[in-house]
């Protein structure tokens, strides 16, 4: 059956890796007349092949003009259906830093126009960070999400007095009474009470305020946005909707008790195909249907239309990040359905935390010879644990047959939530970053030594 898919695909290897395709979100990657992966940037060609030999592998390379041009399409769609629609409500794009706080993810986006949203105090201390390194705009809005430790509402009290747009949501209500206080505008997060379809099907959230409680809340002048967040990935649109019309009802209903409420913030969610097999919703679809379903529910309940914020974090940056690794040692399998593993010199559990965390489904592909005869396999980690493994659920991955030459794999789409659960588990180095930029590479982490990691546990040189 593989056989016949190949040759049916002919010389059009391209295609055969699902490259060059807006749906999958590989519109940047091709192969070069060499069969090597290649990524373009406008008239700037990488050869991922050459930046893996030069700069060795485990090797992370960003490339923020996919982050750019991703914001800035979500924005346009939005903004036109705003437009388009008769939309009166404002617009506002948050990051939400959790997803990747690197400096190289965040800036680009930054400069893209978008707003931020926090989890944490030390995610906070990097916006202050910014704005001190007059990085940042006044203007730019900041919401605070998560539990807030004193800390963390000091720091928010601190960047407020200083005159940043810092919004605290509430979370639990232990806050509501310091949060009241606040001298600028205030959200709270509510626990919808839907069951959508996500990556985690999670029975019990423990996020924000039940429906009751919000409805429940004491007057509160500065209330101005309502929050919620339905988990990561949500796999159909229908599920997206029927957050914002849930979302929407709840709104109405605490807007009668506080009128100074004008912001329905949808959060994260918005997916993007890592299975290159079935069709996937689209921003530009989605973001219409958001549009005109505000409308028409808010026309209908006879309210002004609300403002809407979005948290899209995962569809944003994930594509801008591609994971190289280099196979070094390949070992038959009886009787599965691959028919060797290949190990390759980093690890899934420590670099690619969630494919041992919520089994997540990469794309993966030669990054030479991209046109070699190809073998089932399934690929092993460097680490000693057994769990540190990628078989694609059980199938296989198909991945050219090992001739003597290097052999390098891309794992596409890694940049979202990976860098930050990253762990040294054996003692295994993190890969390189390296970041492509209008045809220049900069090297942003270096390959880490056996004293680098030592260190980190507590072997700093002294051996007593
Ligand atoms: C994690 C998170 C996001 C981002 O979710 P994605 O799935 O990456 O889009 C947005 N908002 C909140 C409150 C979050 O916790």
């Amino acid at each position: 059956m593989v056989k016949k898919k190949i040759k049916k695909q002919g010389k059009n290897w391209k295609k055969f890796w699902k490259l060059g395709v807006d749906e999958f979100n590989t519109q940047f990657l091709g192969v070069s007349k060499d069969n090597e992966l290649i990524a373009t940037e406008g008239h700037h060609i990488y050869n991922l092949h050459d930046l893996a030999q030069k700069y060795e592998t485990p090797l992370q390379v960003i490339f923020p003009f996919v982050l750019e041009d991703r914001l800035k399409d979500l924005m346009g769609y939005f903004q036109a259906y705003i437009k388009i629609y008769g939309y009166k409500g404002k617009f506002f794009y948050h990051y939400p830093m959790k997803v990747n706080q690197n400096k190289e993810f965040v800036l680009p986006l930054i400069s893209e126009g978008a707003n931020l949203e926090v989890t944490s105090a030390n995610e906070l201390w990097l916006v202050k960070k910014l704005w001190e390194g007059e990085k940042f705009n006044s203007k730019i809005r900041v919401l605070c999400n998560g539990p807030k430790t004193d800390q963390y509402l000091d720091l928010i009290e601190e960047l407020r007095a200083k005159g940043m747009t810092i919004i605290p949501i509430i979370e639990g209500p232990e806050e509501i009474e310091r949060i009241s206080k606040y001298k600028g505008d205030v959200g709270v997060r509510v626990d919808l009470n839907i069951k959508v379809d996500t990556h985690w099907d999670k029975k019990f959230d423990r996020f924000g305020l039940s429906e009751k409680d919000i409805l429940d809340l004491p007057k509160m002048k500065n209330l101005k946005i309502l929050h919620y967040h339905l988990g990561s990935q949500i796999k159909t649109q229908k599920s997206i909707l029927e957050g914002v019309k849930h979302a929407f009802s709840v709104y109405t209903e605490l807007q009668k008790t506080h009128s100074s409420i004008d912001t329905l913030d949808i959060g994260g969610g918005f997916g993007i195909a890592h299975e290159k097999k079935k069709k996937f919703y689209t921003a530009k679809v989605v973001s219409s249907k958001i549009i005109k379903l505000l409308k028409n529910l808010s026309d209908k309940a006879g309210i002004k239309h609300p403002n809407l914020a979005i948290e899209w974090g995962w569809y944003i940056v994930d594509p801008a990040q591609i994971t190289i690794y280099k196979v070094i040692s390949k070992k038959y399998i009886d009787k599965a359905n691959a028919k060797a593993w290949y190990i390759i010199d980093g690890s899934f559990m420590n670099d690619l935390k969630d494919t041992w965390a919520v089994h997540q489904k990469w794309h993966v592909i030669p990054v030479n010879n991209m046109a070699s005869s190809l073998k089932r396999v399934w690929l092993a980690g460097s680490s000693c644990d057994s769990d540190d493994k990628y078989t694609a659920g059980g199938d296989y991955i198909l991945l050219p047959k090992l001739n003597g030459e290097d052999q390098y794999i891309a794992i596409l789409d890694t940049g979202a939530y990976q860098d930050a659960l990253s762990s040294h588990h054996c003692l295994l180095s993190l890969p390189a970053k390296i970041i492509a930029h209008d045809g220049a590479i900069k090297i942003i982490r270096k390959h880490e030594t056996a004293e680098n990691v030592g260190k980190l546990f507590g072997w700093n040189g002294d051996p007593k």
